[in-house]
């Protein structure tokens, strides 16, 4: 069996949590709120995050910020809005992530300006997080991450671009089989069964 004794795990729900396996253990930090990447400040003059602060990952790539930036932006394209009404059954409240990622995947204009912007800004939280921990695979949990290949194949040519050349190479990033996750720890420990 292949082991990775480093994980990098990423919950991408109504919110960003996330959960580090270092060297074989996981890592809690000093007061239990490492990984808490949803708070990192990835974009300046960004979007306002849950915690009040401005431009967070977690304001830009959630599941919930996902569907309000699409929801946001389509209102001056009828395209755009018919193609939601379309895929939720006029209930344009509930479009998913996933549903977002499909809609850019068949050419909806909107839908890629925020998919683009989520690969982009997630690209670059996770290539930092990657220099830091050197991870073996990064774990990709919660709704966001049932747009499977859609979100991780731009994802990974994204840490490629980003990343030294050496470190990169030895990061794979997998979707977690677990669709829900509600306690990152118990996320981290399902994870690790993924693998
Ligand atoms: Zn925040």
């Amino acid at each position: 069996m292949y082991l990775v004794r480093d994980v990098l795990y990423v919950g991408l729900g109504r919110g960003i949590g996330g959960g580090m396996v270092l060297d074989g253990k996981i890592y809690h930090g000093a007061t239990c709120l490492a990984g808490e990447i949803g708070h990192m400040w990835v974009k300046e003059n960004g979007p306002k995050c849950s915690c009040g602060s401005f431009g967070h990952l977690e304001a830009i790539a959630s599941a919930q910020a996902i569907s309000r930036t699409m929801i946001g932006l389509s209102v001056e394209y009828p395209e755009t809005e018919a193609a939601i009404s379309r895929v939720t059954g006029a209930r344009a409240e509930r479009i998913t992530a996933e549903q977002v990622f499909r809609l850019a995947a068949e050419g909806d204009g909107v839908a890629q300006r925020v998919v683009e912007d989520v690969q982009q800004y997630l690209g670059i939280a996770l290539a930092n997080i990657v220099h830091l921990i050197n991870p073996g695979m990064i774990i990709l949990g919660g709704p966001v991450a049932q747009a499977g290949d859609l979100l991780i194949i731009p994802l990974q040519a994204r840490i490629r671009q980003l990343c030294l050349p050496a470190i990169a190479q030895s990061v794979r990033v997998v979707q977690s089989k677990h669709s829900s996750d509600a306690n990152i720890v118990g996320a981290v420990r399902l994870a690790l069964q993924d693998v």
